[in-house]
């Protein structure tokens, strides 16, 4: 229910106003830094629009906001693809859009990371945005507001702010290591046994790559940021040897550019402004979006800390 969200009363209030205006439909921009909690506000709205007992809250029990929350409902769809979502499912929504209505309320739409649309893909969307159905409710997450001005002009704007340490419930050492992402930190509490001050060596990396691909085990996602943690703790009596070995390590654990581009990420807000190649390290993380060989990238940035 949006009483157990812990942050952004101002943003739930906006949006229960709005769904007390009952609009026939609507286009939602919900922005912020931390993506998971995008998703989470975004369920959360879907809910109140569908759910059979909403009076200034979903009820979090009916049928509707149990199938929403298990992302099964019928007339619920979920685009997610971190590196853009595609024309084509763009366009098969814009079909599943035009037939009626599966389960009798309001369609919902959740479209993620629209800032990373391609020109097609987004003229797509703005067709559906520009003339929606009676009844279509467009609710579209971005990690900033560097989406395309036509998109943007067409919604209503929810800024959704990173939870801070006292919202999560947890201390500034542990808000810290997790850089503040709900989603990790959620995932620590539940685990609950993990000790963060216990070291992994830098050497592990690629072990505890494989470790986190092939189980999901949270433990093993901890441990890749404590191998990264252990390789900028010692660098500066690292050889050149050791970084080569630490980036052999990577590569030959993970393919997957987004995940590799996580990995740079969590390094550079580890590093911070301790680093005196800040911009040239984010300038290097960047390149991680054009067709650059990852090993070189990754070879340029972990020698150049
Ligand atoms: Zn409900």
């Amino acid at each position: 229910m949006f009483k157990d969200l812990n942050s952004n009363k101002k943003a739930i209030e906006f949006l229960q106003k709005e769904l007390n205006f009952e609009r026939e439909s609507g286009t939602y921009l919900f922005y912020g830094v931390d993506r998971e909690l995008l998703k989470k506000f975004a369920k959360a709205f879907a809910k109140s629009l569908n759910c059979s007992n909403y009076r200034d809250d979903f009820c979090d029990v009916c049928e509707s906001c149990i199938r929403i929350e298990s992302e099964t409902h019928g007339d619920l769809e979920i685009l997610d693809d971190i590196t853009g979502i595609k024309i084509e499912k763009i366009r098969e929504l814009a079909f599943k859009d035009s037939t009626t209505s599966y389960e009798g309320k309001r369609k919902i739409y959740i479209i993620r990371d629209v800032e990373k649309l391609r020109k097609e893909s987004a003229n797509a969307l703005l067709k559906m945005i520009e003339e929606p159905n009676s009844g279509s409710f467009f609710i579209l997450t971005s990690t900033g507001l560097n989406v395309l001005p036509t998109i943007k002009s067409r919604s209503i704007l929810v800024n959704i702010l990173q939870e801070n340490a006292q919202e999560i419930g947890v201390t500034q050492e542990e808000y810290k290591f997790f850089l503040g992402k709900s989603k990790d930190i959620e995932d620590y509490k539940r685990v609950g046994t993990i000790d963060l001050n216990e070291g992994c060596s830098f050497e592990r990396i690629g072990h505890n790559i494989k470790n986190w691909i092939d189980t999901g085990e949270f433990q093993y996602k901890v441990e890749i940021y404590k191998s990264i943690r252990d390789f900028l703790n010692t660098k500066d009596y690292l050889t050149t040897i050791d970084k080569l070995y630490f980036v052999d390590e990577i590569v030959s654990s993970i393919s997957d550019r987004e995940f590799i581009k996580d990995i740079l990420g969590y390094t550079i807000s580890l590093i911070g402004n301790r680093s005196k190649n800040l911009e040239k390290l984010l300038e290097i993380k960047n390149m991680g979006r054009s067709s650059i060989n990852l090993k070189n990238l990754l070879v340029t940035f972990y020698t150049n800390i």
